[in-house]
């Protein structure tokens, strides 16, 4: 059902089952020219059937309407080669946009065995075949218009300037109206839970990249933040906040983890602290074991660029340990 959050603007809830997400907020913006949708859902037929309803709920024409994917996740592009298809035109940040089609082939997730021996994930047996990236992407690739910061979507009344917003992933990007003070921010910022910040490379402090981008948003006059998941933000500089609390602590824990000894990226990963309903990690579903070490190795490297922790490798195996 899709609920209306703004003038001309609807908030569609779009199941996400099985996942501790819940659910993704899928926003439409009406206009007598051309409607703008922001992320979609997985590419299933849960999340399909459900965002088609709220289309004809609302009397959308799909010819006139873009649609814009603030981040690659496939929770957020996953229906975006469906889309295309019905002939909405596809907006993306350049680089996820870039990145959204490398994804979709599975040569892209191979690089994702290396990494399990890297972060000491064989002795879990985990498969990169269950992580929803790759399971629930976009089947083929995606034509897309690149944004980037300083465009601007004119849709309406609003005008909507893009923002970079890289962390969360290393091109996410949010659209900023001006007048209205109006904020879509993606999974950026999230009121209740806390965006995943995990590893995409070792050529970036990515951590750092986030923060900064927290800081940036943070100077921005805002009534109204969209999130992507849970409830809409209103006091976005109190989030950011919190946000940045949150890290501050994860970075403390990890840190008492890798004091006395060197520590894996699974080892690390299955001692801190995680809001889920499993009691121990050997319990973690395959997709969860893969976010809680990514999310891990996010802070161990920040450490490291820091410099306040040191790497090692014995076969191919990471090890980090706290500098005395
Ligand atoms: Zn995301």
């Amino acid at each position: 059902m899709a609920v209306k959050v703004y003038s001309n603007v609807y908030k569609q809830e779009i199941p996400l089952p099985k996942n501790p997400l819940r659910a993704i907020n899928s926003y439409i913006i009406l206009s007598e020219d051309r409607n703008l949708i922001i992320d979609t859902g997985f590419n299933t037929e849960e999340c399909k059937n459900a965002f088609m309803e709220g289309i004809k709920e609302l009397g959308i024409n799909l010819s006139k309407t873009d649609l814009l994917v603030t981040h690659l996740h496939s929770d957020h592009s996953g229906l975006a080669s469906a889309l295309s298809k019905e002939g909405v035109r596809i907006y993306a940040g350049k680089i996820d946009g870039k990145m959204i089609n490398q994804m979709i082939k599975r040569e892209y997730w191979e690089k994702y065995e290396a990494y399990k021996n890297m972060f000491d994930l064989e002795r879990d047996n985990v498969s990169f075949e269950e992580h929803p990236g790759y399971k629930f992407s976009p089947k083929g690739p995606i034509e897309f218009i690149p944004l980037e910061e300083g465009n601007v979507l004119k849709i309406g009344d609003f005008s909507f300037e893009v923002v970079d917003i890289p962390g969360h992933t290393p091109g996410h990007i949010g659209l900023y109206e001006r007048k209205h003070k109006l904020f879509f921010c993606g999974d950026h910022i999230l009121d209740k839970i806390t965006p995943n910040i995990t590893f995409w490379g070792f050529d970036k402090d990515i951590l750092s990249v986030y923060f900064n981008s927290l800081k940036k948003v943070y100077e921005y006059d805002i009534d109204l933040l969209f999130t992507a998941h849970r409830d809409m933000v209103r006091d976005h500089k109190k989030r950011i906040n919190e946000l940045l609390n949150h890290h501050e602590h994860r970075l403390n824990e990890v840190m008492e983890i890798i004091k006395e000894n060197k520590m894996t990226v699974r080892d690390t990963a299955s001692k801190m602290h995680w809001e889920l309903r499993y009691d121990k990690w050997e319990d973690f579903p395959s997709a969860q074991k893969w976010f809680a070490s990514g999310e891990a190795m996010s802070h161990l490297e920040h450490l490291v660029y820091a410099g306040q922790a040191q790497k090692t490798e014995e076969k191919g195996i990471l090890y980090y340990k706290l500098k005395d």
